[in-house]
């Protein structure tokens, strides 16, 4: 791995993602991508939350969830010279597997989601992954049984194994000669709506210095951590996040959503340190001044309007999700309680509307 001499980062960072003017993270590859970092902790809490709280483990949704969406990914990802390769069942394409394995596992572990590495392989029916430091196991089980169907074309499962406390054997296996038929999702292009983000950039490999300045990257454990608090993060694919709520609300119901909003909400008035990083004395759109290079959105709008506080984000990752992290990290700032309701009154724009109430 080469690093930047500006700046210390992997200098594929900058080839691989856009730091955009919106308030988001935009992948440089054919399906442009967006992505958004979040806590490992905070992703982990929200899925256990909505477990504990269902009384139903919902690994098995986040797997099947990813499966779909990580195919996607994975067709756009690929260079050209493997997504050419021969696959199918007349011809193993081991070789082509290892190298797409190696392609895909180095570029998660840039992202945060640890490493990975092909432990067993037998071309048409089974495949075994070791997994070191995953950020979520089924979420890359999803993906890895993704990649297996697109280049094996049969249809698979997979479950995963715990074999020491941060290591785990992901099993996929063959279940059906064909592949499920796959949706045609039309890709529809999104449009952000503009912003005047302006982030310092590093002048050799072009990542924001908020960004080289506030994380840290051991590209070989795969493991991205904030450099002051110490706090894990990952760089999520916004899709495969939506994709995941989707799943858990088809299955939950309706209340699903708002649910979730609360768990952030809570989650996040309690690991923000925003009192230690925002000074006495700031405006309140200063207190989420790391959303646009998070790629979490663009806070354009803050004011109190009859005692209560209303903050606009432009392009949020998921509104009712950015919703909840506005009113935690509000709530972190003054030591108080909120009552929280939001809307998109425009495409692309969450008004999040909150009152105090302790
Ligand atoms: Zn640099």
């Amino acid at each position: 791995m080469r690093y930047c001499k500006g700046c210390g980062f992997p200098v594929p960072y900058g080839k691989f993602l856009a730091w955009t003017s919106d308030g988001t993270i935009i992948g440089r590859d054919a399906a442009r991508t967006r992505l958004v970092y979040i806590e490992v902790d905070e992703l982990r809490s929200l899925y256990d939350g909505v477990s504990r709280l269902m009384n139903s483990p919902v690994d098995p949704l986040v797997y099947r969830a990813e499966k779909e969406v990580g195919k996607r990914f994975i067709k756009t990802l690929l260079p050209a010279f493997l997504a050419k390769a021969p696959r199918g069942k007349l011809i193993r394409p081991e070789a082509a597997i290892k190298a797409t394995s190696k392609y895909i596992f180095n570029y998660m572990a840039g992202l945060g989601m640890g490493r990975a590495e092909v432990y067993e392989y037998h071309s048409g029916d089974h495949s075994r992954v070791l997994l070191m430091d995953p950020h979520s196991v089924p979420l890359i089980a999803g993906d890895g049984a993704g990649v297996f169907e697109f280049m094996e074309r049969v249809g698979v499962q997979a479950g995963w194994q715990r074999i020491k406390a941060d290591e785990y054997i992901v099993t996929i296996q063959k279940v059906s000669e064909e592949p499920p038929v796959e949706e045609e999702f039309a890709l529809e292009e999104i449009q952000y709506r503009p912003g005047n983000v302006q982030m310092e950039k590093c002048t050799r490999c072009g990542v924001p210095i908020a960004v080289t300045g506030s994380i840290y990257l051991n590209f070989e454990k795969g493991i991205l951590r904030h450099s002051k608090t110490g706090v894990r993060l990952v760089a999520m694919p916004v899709q495969s996040f939506n994709a995941v709520v989707r799943e858990l609300s088809r299955e939950f119901g309706a209340a699903l959503p708002g649910l979730m909003e609360g768990l952030e909400q809570k989650y996040t008035r309690e690991a923000s340190n925003v009192r230690e990083t925002v000074p006495p004395g700031s405006s309140i759109l200063d207190m989420f001044h790391d959303f646009p290079w998070m790629g979490t959105g663009n806070p354009v709008r803050a004011n109190l309007e009859g005692g209560k506080v209303v903050i606009a984000i432009d392009n949020p990752f998921h509104p009712g999700i950015v919703a909840g992290r506005v009113a935690g990290i509000y709530e972190a700032w003054t030591g108080s309680i909120v009552r929280t309701t939001w809307i998109e009154d425009v495409p692309g724009r969450v008004t999040v509307t909150l009152e105090r109430v302790a």
